[in-house]
């Protein structure tokens, strides 16, 4: 039998506290303003998965008294007609927040779409405005699963200050914002991808180690220091029927050396939709 020492951290129930608070901040706002935060989600296509992630979206706003606007178009949809649309969207006052679900299909590109969207509302923090003000330490609206990671770290009482943090994966979805917001909070950051020599060597320095690669198990028990916080953000899809997921890291073995460990599911994922709602507020606060 493996004995396990770590801390299991309780995304879902970190990620329903954040949605509480952002429910009650928004009747305050509401009564506040007189005006209600909107999301707008727009949809190209008919990918499943996509349209699952979307209408979990609607679905979340609707529970935390944000108004929901969801815009599908077809997947043939012309560029000129997404970005009208986005050019609609980003002038409705009643629209806080604007995010495009991506991948778009060919030959629609995702940046110049995610790009036209008004800082102001980037509720993804995608845009190159948004990564720059991040970069730079500006205010405004940042990614939401590494929104979501700095509130897991927080709820656990572990302060990235001074400590070793490597990040694996440098996508700009979430590892760059990730290592900005470590670097933001003090830490001292490393980030690892494909072509990073010894890996394991790597992430044996990490006080915080966070695997964001898309390959399960990556990350092996004797990769995690000591005590080390372990933060899987992977999600892979077993082949299996029903299929499972997992994340990058090896759970049951890392869990055994590390002080405290994210599951898949129920880590990293509740946060990220959870942190899209306070996005969508922040937006409100900030066009208001
Ligand atoms: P991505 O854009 O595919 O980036 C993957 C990164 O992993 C790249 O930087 C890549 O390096 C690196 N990588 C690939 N193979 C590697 C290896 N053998 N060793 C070290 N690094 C390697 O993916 P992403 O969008 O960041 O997502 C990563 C994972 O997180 C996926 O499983 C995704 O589903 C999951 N995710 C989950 C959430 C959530 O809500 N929980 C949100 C976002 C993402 P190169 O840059 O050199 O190619």
């Amino acid at each position: 039998m493996r004995r396990m020492s770590a801390t299991i951290i309780d995304g879902k129930a970190v990620a329903a506290k954040v949605r509480e608070q952002v429910a009650q901040e928004v009747a305050a706002f509401v009564t506040e303003t007189g005006r209600t935060p909107g999301l707008a989600t727009v949809l190209v296509g008919e990918d499943a998965a996509s349209a699952v992630y979307v209408g979990g979206k609607q679905k979340a706003c609707a529970q935390v008294g944000i108004q929901g606007f969801d815009h599908r178009l077809p997947a043939d949809a012309s560029r000129e007609t997404v970005l009208a649309l986005i050019d609609e969207l980003n002038a409705d006052d009643r629209v806080s927040g604007i995010l495009c679900q991506l991948p778009v299909p060919a030959p629609l590109d995702g940046v110049e779409i995610t790009n036209r969207i008004d800082a102001r509302k980037d509720v993804d923090g995608l845009t190159i405005a948004s990564a720059g003000r991040l970069a730079l330490g500006m205010p405004g609206l940042v990614p939401c699963t590494p929104t979501g990671v700095m509130l897991l770290l927080e709820a656990i009482g572990v302060d990235p200050q001074g400590r070793e943090a490597v990040v694996i994966g440098r996508s700009n979805l979430f590892g760059k914002p990730m290592a900005q917001l470590l670097l933001a909070a003090n830490a001292t950051v490393t980030i690892c991808h494909s072509r990073t020599h010894d890996l394991a060597e790597v992430s044996r320095r990490a006080d915080i180690l966070i695997a964001a690669v898309g390959i399960a198990h990556l990350v092996q028990g004797d990769w995690i220091k000591p005590g080390a916080t372990v933060i899987d953000v992977g999600i892979n899809r077993s082949t299996s029927s029903p299929p499972t997921l997992t994340g990058d890291v090896d759970f049951a073995a890392a869990a055994e050396v590390a002080s405290a460990i994210t599951p898949v599911p129920g880590g990293v994922g509740p946060m990220t939709i959870a942190c899209l709602l306070r996005n969508t507020l922040t937006a409100a606060r900030m066009t208001a």
